[in-house]
Order: C-alpha cells, then structure tokens, then sequence
C-alpha cells in the first residue's frame, strides 16, 4: 500500500485495514458513516465545551472519527482502537516515531520556551524534549511538515517531529501553558509592580477577599497545580523552598515525582493563596499549621489536607489529597482473600467489641477504617468519630477533631462520647493508656470500636496494649479481632513479563527447590515505564478464638502468641504478599520491600 500524502477519513480507514487493525467491513463502515459520525461528535463536542463555558473546538480529526466508532482491535481480546491506537499505526506507517506523551516527563520550560501558544494550539503541535541542540516536537498530524519547517526557519531551531495523538498535546498545551502563564505573569507584575518582599504586608493591608480577587496570577496557578495533581491521580503534593528555587513533587503510587520547578520569589505567594484557601493563618509562619480545602474535580468533591512546616528555606507545604474512590471502597474489592474477608465481615457485624487495623503510616488503614464505617453506615446506627485531625469530611458520620491546643484531646472527646449514644465509635488511633481505657470502656458497655495502632503485625498489637496497661483480662474481654495490612504496588497489566525466580529469591522467601514464575512490568506508556500501576493491600487478619484469649495474660510471650495464631489459621502478611506475587499480581522486589 502506497502511503497517503494527506490524512483523510478514507484513507486512514484504509492504512489501519491494511495494517490488520481493522476489518473490511468495518473499513468500509467507517466510510460511508464517517461522514454523519463526524457531524455528530462535532455537535457534542461544541455544546459539551459551551456548558463548560470553553471555547468550542475548530476541527475533528479522522483519528478522532474513528476512535468514536469504538471498535475493537481485530484480534486482540478486549483491547479498543482508541485514539492512541490509531496514532500509533499511523506513525509506523509513515515511518515517523510514536510518543504517547507522559506530563510527569516534560520540561515546562522546553514545553513553553520555543512555540508561541496561540501557534502551537492552532497546529497542534508541542514541544516535548530538547537533547544537544535539537527540539523534539510532537505533532498530531504527519503530512504537515510545513508547519513544523516554517517554525524552524523563523526561530532558528533544530527540529525533530514525532507523531501523538491530538488529544494527548492539546491536554499538554492546556495545563503547561496555563500553567507557565499564570507564573510569568504573576512573576513579571509581582516584580514590577509589588515587592515580593512585601506581599505579605499587602497581605495584611488589603484584607483577605482583595488579595484573592487581585492577584488572580497566582491564584490560577494554584488551580492549574491542584487540576494537575488530580489528573495524574497524585496522593500528595509537595512544595518545597530550596535555597534558589522552589520545587514541586507528586507522590503516586507511593513513589514521590519531581513534577516542576518555580521560580524561588513566587513560593511564598503560592504558599499564602493556599494557605489562605485552607483558612489558615498568613502571618504564622513559624510554626507548623494544619487546614483543609474542599475542591471539586470532575464533580467529584474532593477534600485536601493543608500541612505547612517551617523549613531551612521557607514554608514547605505537603497537600494530601483524600480522592473518595480511593479512600471509600467496596471491602471487597482492597484485595483481601476470600478466608480473610469472611473473618474480617464477621468482626465488624458483632454488635460490640473493639477491632484493630494496624500497619506503619501509608498502609491504607484509613481506607479501611472509613471503607468499613460506610459498609456499616445506615440511618438505623449512629456512627461517631474521633480524629486527629479528621481525615476526610464524611456527612454520615458525626466526626469529631481532636483540638489539642484548647486541651480537647482523645480522652475528654472519649469521656464525654458516650452521652451522645453511638454505636459504633471510630477512635483515629490508641496513642496511649488513656485512649486505650476508654476505648475498652466503650467496648465494655455495648459499643462497636474501630481503632488503629501503630506496630507491623497483628499478634504484635496484643503486647502493645498490655504494654500500655491493658489488663490482660479485659482485651480478652472486648478485643475481637485484630488486621494488620500493608499496600503493594499492582504490575502494570500492559506490560507485564513472566519471568522465573532465580535460587536466591527462592531461598530468600523460602520457598523451596521447585522453579517458580513471577511476573514483572518491563515499563510502558500506560504506566509511565514504572512497570506498576494502582496498588491493593495485604492483609493479615487475626481472629480472637477462646483457645487464644486464654492464653493473653500479663505475662504473654509475643514468640508464643505467634505459634498459636499460625496453629489458628494465621496467614501471615508476608505469606499473603507472596501469594499475591505468585498470582502475578505484584513482584518479587514490591515483595521483598514490603517485608523487608
Ligand atoms: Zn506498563
């Protein structure tokens, strides 16, 4: 097949038949309906970006005709032809190299520093690399060299194309130059007009409301930075002063992402809009301040937790961001085994007694404390809280924070909790002897108690709480059962390998002389060339049988208590991990780290 000159419906419905992507049929199904699909996505995409307020778009691609058809990939069990896969053929056809464009790999200077935007939007075309000298510019259609010509000659550049799909650059070209204009344009008037150096006196000066309006640079940066972060799915955000800079960084996946660097005199305008929209207090900059901000992404509402730190270099501040489909899901779908799921159901329908989710920080107990409350929430029962701080702002339960500076702490909250006739009573964490006593307490006299502690397996929780005073005979009592859990990176479906597990990794799990395969993700567009995408949990869930009970006393021995367990059916964490490495679920090393 002669390859085309010019991108047209017709022809590309040809290139992907005769690249075995496409049916006959369905090739010529795209023909003679493209026509009338093409109008109809038109119409939506118009009135979809007049309800939004935006701008309409100019122009459908054929990729973009096509890709609307749905169809799925000939031969290849579930995998659609989207606007990536067409691009991808496209390129090989025309023997120019793919880029699906990772955000998280961009420069925003080498995005926004060789390509005007009104030129790069009505072209669409970006900027995505610059290596000795040589651009290397994405664009979404091949046969316009011209364009790409025209921009080398009149800016004196080296140019190097590459083929990505419409949808990826326009993407790009939305949050880079939003981005980049919101901070030159507030660095330029800032340094113009107000002394960096004074905007907090401004601050002061002019009173909350006007500085929010009036400084609408700043404020707009913000909102692209939190859009962003919500885009790549980030749990966390970081803003760090250094010494000539100011650096921003991702956590996804639990791994943290250098995202962007700002220019060092724009932190503090940054930091005060957000700390402002986390009510927090401008002035104080010395000592570390909590706050949150309600966002809404995508009509979804979701809540951010404000933190700020005095550092060497300024304020740092770390922005969690509490995504409710992450933070509530369905308890059956965190990644428990169906043994460790039925115990952990039955714990939480007992009508009282207290449950332990234990695990370091970042393990997800939050997810399943609140997971869990929601599983139990209806209006028959009263669900109360007690949180420091509260994580997330849920409507059906009664939340309440913990206020340390006005001497509201755990125990008056947990004094006082039970006038206010819950059922089942959530306490953030047991820190200490009081908020261990209490909680007991509240077992005690008919209540359901949910609680975290801090120590790496379940059996462990037990000594911890007679170490903090517990009478033996009462967590007997009222302790129903304890889970211990801890999150694992998921491998990337779209690249995973199977591989077998050498002598050693066999010996270090100790798994015996039988060869074993393991899967790994080699890296790949869908997941950044990580190799992992999304994570679930591990769990281990200790039951408290009579058997074990009696044998909790004050002088238990944490080595005996674990034998017992393992008689009692105990799948440890660590065996659980393996499990789901063996299932090609997770890897050897996600394994190793997480036991390690
Ligand atoms: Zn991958």
């Amino acid at each position: 097949m002669t390859v085309p000159r010019r991108l047209t419906l017709e022809n590309l419905a040809q290139l992907l038949e005769h690249r075995g992507l496409i049916t006959p049929q369905q090739s010529s199904e795209i023909t003679t309906k493209g026509k009338a699909q093409e109008s109809r996505l038109f119409a939506s995409l118009q009135s979809g970006a007049a309800r939004r307020g935006q701008h309409g778009v100019d122009s459908i691609t054929p990729m973009e005709v096509i890709a609307s058809f749905n169809l799925e990939i000939k031969g290849s069990a579930g995998k659609y032809l989207t606007e990536d896969a067409i691009t991808e053929a496209l390129a090989a056809a025309v023997s120019m190299p793919y880029l699906k464009i990772d955000p998280l790999k961009l420069s925003l200077d080498v995005v926004t520093a060789h390509i005007p935007r009104p030129f790069a939007l009505k072209n669409q075309i970006v900027a995505v690399g610059e290596t000795d000298g040589v651009i290397t510019v994405a664009v979404a259609d091949p046969f316009n060299a011209a364009i790409v010509n025209e921009l080398a000659e009149a800016r004196r550049l080296d140019i190097r194309r590459v083929l990505s799909s419409k949808g990826d650059i326009l993407k790009i070209l939305r949050e880079f130059y939003g981005f980049r204009a919101s901070v030159v344009a507030a660095e330029s008037e800032s340094s113009a007009a107000v002394d960096l150096g004074n905007l907090e006196q401004l601050f002061k000066l002019k009173g909350q409301q006007e500085v929010e309006s009036s400084d609408k640079h700043v404020v707009s940066a913000v909102d692209f930075l939190l859009q962003y972060a919500f885009d790549q799915r980030a749990s966390d955000i970081h803003i760090e002063p250094k010494r000539e800079k100011s650096l921003i960084r991702f956590r996804l996946d639990g791994v943290m992402h250098n995202i962007h660097n700002i220019p060092k005199q724009l932190h503090a305008p940054i930091i005060s809009r957000i700390k402002l929209m986390a009510r927090m207090d401008l002035a104080e900059k010395r000592r570390p301040q909590d706050g949150r901000i309600k966002a809404n992404f995508k009509s979804k509402d979701i809540e951010l937790r404000v933190s700020t730190v005095p550092v060497a270099f300024g304020e740092k501040v770390v922005i969690r961001i509490f995504d409710p489909d992450i933070l509530l899901q369905d308890l059956d779908s965190m990644g428990f085994y169906p043994r460790e799921l039925a115990l952990y159901n039955s714990f939480i329908r007992r009508p009282n007694g207290i449950i332990l989710v234990t695990g370091p920080t970042g393990s997800g107990k939050t997810t399943t404390l609140y997971s869990t409350l929601r599983s139990l929430s209806s209006p028959e029962v009263n669900i109360v809280t007690v949180e420091d701080p509260i994580e997330m702002v849920m409507e059906e339960f009664n939340q309440i924070g913990v206020q340390q500076a006005i001497g509201v702490g755990f125990d008056t909250i947990l004094r006082n909790i039970l006038r206010q006739d819950p059922d089942v009573i959530m306490i953030g964490e047991i820190r200490d002897r009081e908020t261990a006593e209490n909680a007991v307490q509240a077992a005690l006299t008919g209540h359901l108690v949910l609680s975290t502690l801090h120590t790496n397996d379940s059996v462990s929780s037990i000594v911890r709480l007679l170490d903090l005073g517990v009478p033996s005979f009462l967590i007997s009592a009222t302790l129903v059962g304890i889970i211990a859990q801890r999150l694992v990176r998921k491998i990337c479906p779209h690249c995973r390998q199977e591989r077998e597990l050498t002598h050693d990794e066999r010996d270090y799990l100790q798994l015996g002389r039988k060869p074993r395969m393991v899967w790994e993700g080699e890296g790949c567009k869908e997941c950044r060339g990580t190799g992992y995408k999304g994570r679930t949990g591990i769990f281990e869930v200790l039951e408290m049988t009579d058997r074990f009970k009696a044998r909790i006393t004050a002088s238990a021995d944490l080595a005996d208590l674990m034998v017992l367990a393992r008689e009692d059916g105990l799948v440890s964490l660590r065996q659980a991990a393996i499990r789901k490495m063996l299932e090609g679920a997770t890897t050897y090393a996600e394994v190793v780290a997480m036991t390690g």
